[in-house]
């Protein structure tokens, strides 16, 4: 009989990548979306599985829905991936973003071990859980100093699912995954707005690229390759927490440079600070510029990880470089605007 899996975030970039890989792999695949005006399903459609996902409703703010839910499905493996996952928006959204990314996996966990305790979890848990890094590169005992009121309300999912392991015998993991990004990426994260704007500015859609902090560093990978990484941790004789990253750090800067060459521009930098822009060499086009409206209360400035347990333990490791990377964010978009597609 084949095996039953429930993914809450079905909308998102990673419950798209996600939902692909357990069908593939002959799961009875549930995607777990919460109700709004509209469902949009592009990135299952854009995948070629949104028929194949069995789609259930449920908002992660209401313990009944996720316990009804349970008792329905009866997962064998649940991947908690919904959340209000972006950095940005949870300075603005403080309280939301603590009861939906901190709250939500307690719910869940407190729904398993009343309905479903044999279930298997996985909680996506974050570098941004690092903040203000301790050592570098950070491993799985590194200690944890978030720099925002998501990193705050993740760092209360992890050490719940690390809790309910310890206290009930849950199979319940953490992940601990660094920044990994895709065509499917939301276009409000840094590497998506990047390339979307610059495809749009080819396309005469858009006069110029405005950012925050360039000389943020992360550690970015393939969405697609962690995903993979999520699957292997819930099938190990027992749970443990892993960290995933690529163990190469770039700065934002560098993505721009990148997908501007891409693009068929010649990058040349100009200026410091809030006066910095990067122009086309031919034209003298002013393709990016800074807007401090874009600096956040409190930044993080560096990420590294060290997934040399995920390699050793799980047999994992990252396949797509960051520039390959780069490439396939950058040719997508442009693609979309000439196959007259909106950029969503
Ligand atoms: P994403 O694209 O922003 O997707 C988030 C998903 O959560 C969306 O499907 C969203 O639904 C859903 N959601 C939000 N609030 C909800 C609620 N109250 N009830 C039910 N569903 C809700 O995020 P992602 O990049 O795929 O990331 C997946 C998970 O990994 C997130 O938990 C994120 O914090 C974490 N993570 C991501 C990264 C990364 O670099 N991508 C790194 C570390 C950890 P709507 O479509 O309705 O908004
Ligand atoms: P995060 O690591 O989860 O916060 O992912 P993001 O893609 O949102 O941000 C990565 C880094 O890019 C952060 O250090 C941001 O401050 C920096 N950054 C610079 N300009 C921008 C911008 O315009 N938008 C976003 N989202 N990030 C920016």
């Amino acid at each position: 009989m084949s095996k039953r899996a429930l993914v809450t975030g079905v909308t998102g970039q990673d419950g798209a990548y996600l939902c692909r890989l357990l069908l593939e792999r002959g799961y009875e695949t549930y995607g777990a979306f919460r109700r709004s005006a509209s469902l949009n399903l592009w990135r299952l459609e854009e995948l070629g599985v949104a028929k194949d996902v069995r789609l259930v409703p449920l908002d992660l703010i209401e313990f009944t829905n996720i316990l009804r839910t349970v008792e329905q499905v009866g997962p064998d493996e649940f991947y908690n991936l919904a959340a209000q996952s972006f950095v940005g928006l949870s300075f603005e959204q403080p309280i939301y973003t603590a009861d939906i990314d901190g709250l939500s996996p307690l719910r869940i966990l407190e729904c398993l071990r009343a309905a479903k305790p044999d279930c298997r979890f996985y909680q996506a848990s974050t570098s941004e859980m690092f903040g203000k890094v301790q050592t570098v590169p950070q491993t799985e005992t590194t200690p944890f100093y978030p720099r925002s009121p998501y990193g705050v309300a993740k760092l209360h999912g992890h050490w719940i699912t690390v809790n309910y392991r310890e206290s009930y015998g849950l199979y319940a993991c953490s992940g601990i995954l660094f920044n990994h990004e895709s065509p499917l990426r939301g276009i409000e994260f840094v590497t998506r707005k990047i390339t979307s704007s610059l495809a749009r500015i080819k396309y005469g859609l858009q006069d110029v690229l405005e950012l925050g902090n360039m000389d943020a560093e992360r550690d970015w990978g393939f969405a697609g390759d962690y995903v993979d990484a999520m699957h292997r941790m819930l099938q190990q004789p027992q749970a443990d927490d892993f960290v995933i990253a690529t163990g190469q750090m770039r700065p934002v800067h560098e993505f721009v440079e990148r997908a501007v060459e891409i693009c068929g521009w010649q990058p040349v930098w100009e200026g410091e600070g809030e006066a910095r822009r990067c122009l086309d060499r031919t034209s003298g086009r002013v393709l990016v510029r800074v807007n401090p409206a874009f600096y956040r209360p409190a930044e993080v400035e560096q990420l590294l990880g060290d997934a040399t347990k995920a390699r050793n333990v799980l047999g994992w490791k990252p396949r797509v470089s960051f520039g390959e990377l780069v490439e396939m964010m950058v040719r997508t978009d442009l693609d979309r605007l000439a196959a007259g597609k909106p950029l969503l």
